[in-house]
């Protein structure tokens, strides 16, 4: 970066310089030439006033070349001796003829100088005067010397310029780079413009710490959570493999591996879509959501006539909702299969649904008010026995997450042996 700075600087001042040099010199030989005529005009009046000699003239302003025409542009005189048929056609002799006066200039190869014309008409005849000045070209190589002191003294500059830029700007970025690098400490600045880098780098900090801390407590949960149903299928398959075991024992044996595999692979799907849910970035569409949940709760009516649970439903038509079909269903399975799991003999549970929320009301267990706070937490669950009737604690992450992503309030009322309440506002 400091190169870069450098070489921008080093570029653009140059630029500029030479751009300055190149304008300023000719303007100021523009300038020169204007003068050159005044005074040749000066001149050329007062030779008039006095009335002397042509020549006498050319030794007073020690001119290049003077020349006297008649009115048709026949010369007279002129100094240099030359015969000069083509004069009559230059704009400053055209001018005078015109007008009375007139002046021109232009390069001279020979001399390799600007020479400048003046031309004045005196009734009976024309007076023709020029003096050369330095050309553009060698005023901006008279300048060039100091020209090139300009450009040392700029590189000079430049170089402490970018070491100024590389100590004030670079310097801090350096040291903010260096204490971000390997460090989960806060970052700290000492100039304020750079707070706004030291904040993204802090947000991304503790979000990477939060989700290293929250993929190792995963990781440590889901093995957790495995090795009981592992355990046990192994044991028992040792027990079948052994070849001790009667019919019966081996049978039992055989559904206990059976029912834990299924726990097992249950599991497995539930962590599946727990992941998944992150990057599902499937549309919504409007959705009917009164049908939906109507036909979906036929399906538990099995479930409830097994466990004599007691189903009412209040079902509000046509509320729409901008979601997807399997959000819905997903959240009423794991809400209703908890109302089921964790209810009373002969219990109840009632599902309402208005335009603007969703309940589902058990008269279950209820769940202590410490553990409220925390049952919506991956892996959580409130008996810890981990026993096969026992979940994973992964539903209500999920139907979390699901109301999350679709900005829906969720939030959940229980008293102890009285009954829980799950709400969603949508
Ligand atoms: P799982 O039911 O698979 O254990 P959940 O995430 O669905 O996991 O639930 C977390 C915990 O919340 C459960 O372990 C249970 O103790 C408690 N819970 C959930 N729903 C109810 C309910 N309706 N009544 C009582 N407790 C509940």
């Amino acid at each position: 970066m400091s190169k870069r700075i450098l070489l921008t600087s080093l570029i653009v001042t140059i630029f500029v310089i030479l751009f300055f040099a190149i304008t300023s010199t000719e303007v100021y030989h523009n300038q020169i030439v204007t003068e050159t005529k005044t005074i040749l005009k000066t001149y050329t009046n007062v030779y008039k006033a006095s009335g002397e000699k042509p020549e006498d003239l050319k030794e007073l302003l020690d001119c290049n070349s003077l020349t006297v025409m008649d009115l048709t542009g026949k010369v007279i005189y002129d100094s240099n001796g030359a015969s000069i048929g083509s004069v009559i056609d230059a704009i400053d002799v055209q001018a005078a003829i015109s007008s009375g006066e007139g002046s021109s200039e232009g390069y001279s190869i020979e001399k390799k100088m600007t020479e400048v014309f003046y031309c004045t008409n005196t009734e009976n005849e024309l007076i023709r005067i020029s003096i050369c000045i330095n050309s553009s070209t060698t005023m901006f190589l008279q300048a060039l010397p100091t020209l090139l002191g300009f450009l040392v003294l700029d590189i000079t500059l430049c170089l402490l310029f970018t070491w100024l830029a590389t100590s004030f700007i670079l310097h801090p970025v350096k040291e903010l780079a260096q204490s971000a690098i390997g460090t989960n400490k806060e970052v700290k600045v000492r100039f304020k413009e750079l707070q706004p880098i030291a904040n993204v780098i802090n947000q991304k900090n503790e979000y990477v710490i939060n989700s290293q801390k929250s993929k190792d407590e995963f990781i440590s949960n889901v093995t957790h959570e495995m090795n009981t149903p592992l355990t046990s299928i192994k044991g028992f398959a040792e027990l079948i493999a052994s070849g001790n075991l009667d019919k019966q024992k081996t049978i039992k044996a055989g559904s206990t591996i059976l029912n834990q595999s299924e726990r097992l692979s249950s599991m497995i799907a539930k962590i599946l879509r727990y992941s998944e849910l992150d990057d599902d970035l499937l549309p919504t569409y409007d959705l009917n959501i009164s049908n939906v949940i109507k036909e979906h709760v036929l399906t538990y009516s099995p479930l409830f006539k097994d466990k004599k649970i007691t189903f009412e439903q209040q079902i509000e038509d046509n509320v729409v909702l901008k979601t997807r079909h399997e959000y819905i269903t997903e959240i009423l399975d794991n809400l209703i299969s908890n109302a089921v799991k964790y209810n009373k003999p002969k219990g109840s549970i009632k599902l309402t649904l208005t335009n603007r929320k969703l309940e589902v009301a058990d008269t279950g267990i209820g769940i202590d008010r410490e553990e409220l706070t925390h049952i919506f937490s991956r892996f959580y669950t409130v008996d810890k026995s981990h026993g096969e009737n026992t979940g994973f604690g992964l539903g209500l992450s999920i139907v979390k997450k699901l109301c999350d992503r679709s900005h829906w309030k969720l939030t959940v009322d229980s008293t102890k042996g009285e009954g829980t309440v799950f709400t969603i506002e949508f």
